[in-house]
């Protein structure tokens, strides 16, 4: 007998809020979607630190009309743990996890979608693959030593010990603060003369307070150069220093996945934010078929989308989709 092989309507790649948020239209409409990821049900936010409480309000990380109930003005970390996967069980979403995407050939009308576990046939792709998996490295040596870590999770293992922050955007200096707060000997070193301008504005006279008053020490106009089993070498100002340190948090930022978008054949601005070319009426890349949603939108400004502005994409795209998918 002749196995054959389902025709998605849509394949979605990465189950983020904004992913998730594309399988319900697809949903609302009938259509056969599946909504791929690499990781568990968005893996992103599972990914965040511990104690984590998002910026956002919990209204505006609602998605497909499920009610997000947080306890605090603003929900943290488990919360929305909890809210995604009422999402997914309320929706009954169509959910491949733990399946990396790997390869998307053919084109508009028919693609074919290689992943670490299965192929699969879809008229039209979404890629909500985000920006939180690459993390910007420091390419100095050292960095690969166990003390050094890109993400961070709790405060916990730092207690007592001397720690060094690198970088002075949001991840940064929370993990200073919660860090310092919780017993740890906090050093930051920071490229720039200033904490970052986007720090949380309710947050940054917090950091700001900690440095002058000397419980945080911050090197400025700084770049660390070196990490050893026990020492850090900072290139300073006023010259080279070398510092004892028994742990490293380097918070420099992340990116989007390049090469698989490069892979795709997706076009990116050359203005040095490398933000992905498409078309912002209908989401649609250079790509014929092949729409964007979600953070992975701005590129390397990955300050611009979020949660709350950027879940409206989903929709976006749908209204696109109604023309064209029955015209196939
Ligand atoms: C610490 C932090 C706090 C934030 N706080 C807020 C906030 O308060 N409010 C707000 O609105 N936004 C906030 N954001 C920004 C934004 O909400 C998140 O980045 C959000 O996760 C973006 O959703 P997304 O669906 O676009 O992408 P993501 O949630 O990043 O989802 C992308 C998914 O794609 C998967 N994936 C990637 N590549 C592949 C592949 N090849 N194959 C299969 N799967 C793949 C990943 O595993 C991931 O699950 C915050 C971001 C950070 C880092």
């Amino acid at each position: 007998m002749i196995e054959r092989q389902v025709v998605y309507d849509i394949v979605i790649v990465g189950a983020g809020p904004i992913g998730l948020a594309c399988g319900i239209e697809a949903q609302k409409r009938g259509w056969n979607y599946v909504i791929i990821d690499k990781g568990p049900l968005v893996q992103s936010l599972y990914n965040y630190p511990l104690g984590m409480t998002f910026f956002s309000t919990s209204d505006k990380l609602e998605i497909g009309d499920v009610p997000f109930i947080s306890h605090n003005h603003k929900p943290t970390r488990s919360e929305a743990l909890e809210y995604y996967r009422r999402v997914a069980q309320s929706w009954k979403l169509n959910l491949a996890l733990y399946e990396s995407v790997e390869e998307i050939t053919g084109e508009d009308g028919a693609f074919s979608v290689q992943t670490s576990k299965s192929s699969y046939t879809a008229k039209k792709i979404i890629i909500a693959t985000g920006f939180y998996d690459i993390a910007h490295r420091l390419n100095i040596p050292g960095e690969e030593l166990p003390k050094v870590q890109h993400y961070y999770r709790e405060a916990h293992p730092y207690y007592g010990q001397k720690l060094a922050v690198i970088g002075a955007m949001n991840s940064a200096v929370d993990a200073a603060l919660e860090c310092w707060r919780k017993g740890a000997e906090v050093t930051m070193i920071v490229r720039k003369g200033e904490i970052g301008d986007r720090v949380k504005y309710w947050v940054k006279p917090d950091i700001e307070n900690r440095i002058e008053e000397g419980s945080i020490k911050a090197y400025f106009h700084s770049e660390v150069l070196e990490i050893r089993d026990h020492s850090i070498r900072i290139q300073t100002p006023e010259g080279e220093k070398e510092i004892e340190n028994d742990f490293v948090l380097a918070l420099t930022g992340y990116e989007p996945d390049y090469s698989f978008l490069s892979k795709l054949g997706i076009q990116q601005s050359e203005d040095g934010l490398r933000k992905p070319i498409y078309d912002s009426d209908t989401m649609e890349t250079n790509v014929s078929g092949i729409h964007l949603a979600g953070v992975i939108c701005g590129g390397m400004e990955t300050n611009k989308w979020f949660i709350e502005n950027s879940r409206v994409h989903a929709e976006v795209i749908a209204k696109h989709l109604e023309n064209h998918l029955t015209a196939i």
